[in-house]
Parts: structure tokens; sequence; C-alpha cells
């Protein structure tokens, strides 16, 4: 299958097909090689292939065929050259970081990411002399300001997780070229189906598959996507000796998954427009976060830049803490819990949860208040899903 010219294809053919290659067997799904080790024919052709000579697989935390066809899926469905899966979204950004970066040099990354992501910068990166500067997602200016002579990367995730804030992926990679930094995209929140960074400049794309590529909330997984070189030599060159590989029974999961992303973000993104546009009409709510409204102060920008806004819908409740717990507290049918991109829609209190790592002033300047709430809209029926959250704002 592989062996096709697949230069042609659409998303959606690319994410059913790409990579699969069939055994003797002729199956017609994926197999899954739940196997560390591989053989070898003669004491040669081991030789051969750990000197690297001959190719060919050696050991599952270098190799195995379930990933491999993960990662040419996924990596067709974004435009890179080479993909290569981790065990996680946050060893996605470690492999990265480590893989590509050296003591002495320095991160520009939005102040508007990932909890683990600043923690992750912040507290670990900075006691290897790797430095990070955080800046707001949506000034290129203070982007700009923030850059010095040992800038290497500059990081971002588009739409923000909670506030929903967008990056200009196309003018911050021209900003990272000028002062030959790289440009990662943490593409978590739209996968290759709504935004495709690389096209657009970024030069890495991350992805926590725990999220939209299952889109089933089974698995603990992540990608790196961009080129041979930074990708193939950079960060596969440090996952294979440090470890973080992924699984093949979680990569089977994960490129089952993308088979069916296309029709599962065309569904979530429905249905968070809907809740969104009933969310503004509540007086009990003091703001809306969704891209997809023309109330999003970046809209224009969104529409622009993604093919339809996600189905992430952060809210702001008037009333604190107090009335964000007593509205996640009063759901039958929500689901309380940090994930996202599941079929079943989930709420969480960003500040105490995802986010109550972060110091309070440091939350403070992310935006994140007392009162916001974050729902992932999942593929229930979305009128359920409005009558669950009215009787509690009720
Ligand atoms: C969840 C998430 C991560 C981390 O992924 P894990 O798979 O949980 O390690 C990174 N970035 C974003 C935007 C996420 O939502």
């Amino acid at each position: 299958m592989s062996e096709h010219d697949i230069t042609d294809w659409q998303l959606a053919t690319l994410a059913v097909r790409a990579g699969q290659e069939r055994t003797a067997e002729g199956e017609h799904a994926e197999p899954i090689f739940p196997t560390s080790s591989y053989v070898f024919g003669s004491a040669a052709e081991a030789a051969a292939r750990f000197s690297g000579e001959q190719p060919g697989n050696i050991y599952s935390r270098f190799t195995n065929p379930t990933v491999r066809t993960f990662e040419q899926r996924l990596a067709a469905m974004e435009g890179g050259e080479r993909c290569v899966a981790t065990s996680s979204g946050m060893a996605a950004i470690l492999s990265t970081c480590l893989g590509l970066l050296n003591q002495g040099d320095h991160i520009v990354s939005s102040q508007s990411i990932f909890g683990s992501t600043v923690v992750l910068f912040d507290q670990h990166l900075s006691r290897f002399g790797i430095e990070t500067t955080f800046v707001a997602q949506d000034d290129v200016q203070a982007w700009a300001d923030a850059i010095r002579p040992e800038t290497r990367l500059l990081f971002l995730e588009t739409p923000s997780n909670p506030l929903t804030e967008i990056a200009d992926i196309r003018k911050l990679a021209e900003l990272a070229h000028q002062n030959d930094c790289l440009l990662v995209v943490d593409n978590c929140f739209c996968t290759p189906i709504l935004q495709r960074p690389l096209e657009l400049g970024a030069d890495i794309v991350i992805h926590s598959a725990t999220k939209y590529l299952d889109g089933q909330g089974r698995c603990v997984g992540g990608a790196v996507v961009g080129s041979e070189q930074l990708v193939g030599e950079g960060v596969y060159g440090f996952l294979r000796t440090a470890g973080p590989t992924m699984s093949a029974f979680n990569a089977w999961v994960f490129l089952k998954g993308l088979e069916t992303l296309k029709v599962r973000i065309a569904a979530h993104c429905q249905s968070a427009l809907t809740l969104a546009q009933w969310l503004e009409q509540q007086v009990q709510v003091e703001r809306v976060y969704y891209p997809g409204l023309p109330s999003h102060p970046q809209h224009e920008l969104a529409i622009r830049q993604m093919s339809a806004a996600g189905g992430i819908v952060s809210f702001v409740l008037k009333g604190g803490k107090d009335a964000a717990w007593r509205l996640i507290d009063s759901t039958r049918l929500l689901s309380i819990t940090a994930n996202l991109g599941d079929t079943k829609t989930t709420i969480t209190h960003p500040a105490t949860t995802t986010h109550g790592r972060m110091t309070p002033e440091a939350r403070q300047a992310a935006g994140i208040d007392d009162g916001l709430i974050r729902i992932s809209v999942g593929l229930e029926d979305i009128d359920d899903i409005i009558r669950d959250l009215s009787t509690g704002l009720g």
C-alpha cells in the first residue's frame, strides 16, 4: 500500500489508508505487532542491522511495524516528511526539546499553553540550563522582543488551552526564521483536519494523541512531525536512546482513531458552536471563549487559519470558583475529568486542576479566572448536553 503514490490523496483518504503495508496473511485491518525484539537470520545479519548497514527492525524501543504505520499515516496527514510517535504528548514535547536544544539555549513560549508544558519548561528544562521566556500568545511584538541571540525555539499551542487564544502561525513562523529559530506548534486542539501548521510555515508539529487522535479516551500517547533532519535525526535520535516510545497496542488504537477523525471532528465542531451560542445567551455567564463566535477577539484570524473552530468551549461564570464548582457538581451527563477530545463531553475547572500547579500570579497572568469552566464537547446529542448544563445554571 505504501508503494502507491499517495501524494494526490485527500486528507480523509490518507487518514484511512496511508502507511499500511499488508503482510503475507492478506489482513484487511492493520495488525498489531506486540513484540519487544526481532530475530535475525544470522550473526552477520544481526551485525549489519546493529551497525545500520542494513535497515530493519532490531528492538521495539527503536522501531515497531504498528507504530510505524501510525507514524506514516500522521506524517502524511500533517504534510510532514517524518513523524515519531511517543509515549505521551508530554514525551513528545520533552523529546523535541532534548533532541534539538543544548545547554544555554533559550525558548520563547506562549504563556497560554498546557499547564504541564509550563512546568516542564519552567521547572525542569531550567535545571539543565535551558531557559524559557513566556509571552502573550497574540502579541507578535512581545515575541519579537523576547528573542535573544541564544533563542532556538518558539513554542505555542493554538487555539490555546483553555482560553482558545489564537496565535498567528504564519507571522510567528516568519519571525522565527528571521532569527534562526524553529517554530514548534502543539496542534492537539485542531488536529490536521482543522489546521496544518507545517503548511503555514511551522517547523515542528506536536500532538497529544491522547486527545482527538484517539478520540475515545482510551490511551495516552503523542507524536512529533516535521522534517527528516529535525524529527528523523534530532528528535528520534534522542527518543530511541532515552526510551519514551509508543507501545504497539497504543499505536494501533491511535491509527484506528485517525480513520474516523474527520467525521468526529466535524461533529465536535458543530456541537461546540451550538453550545457556545447558547452559553452566550445565559445571564449567569460573564464571557464565552470560542473562536467560532464573532465575539471572539480573533475570530477573523481563526477562520482564516482553521477550517472550523474546534470542540473546546470555555466560559466564565459570574460568582467565581463557588459558582463554577456548583455548576460542575450539578451535571449528571457530563464527565468531571481533565481529558478532552473524547466522544464523552467533559467538564473541568482549570484553576484547580490542569492549571492548579501554577502559582496564583502565573495563573492570573495567563488569564485563568476562578470562575472559568472548560468543556470539551463530545458526540452526545447537543440538546442533552445543554439540558444538563441548564439545570445547574438555573
Ligand atoms: C494533554 C495535552 C498535552 C499533554 O499530552 P499528554 O498525552 O497528556 O502527555 C500537551 N498539549 C496539549 C495542548 C494537551 O491538551
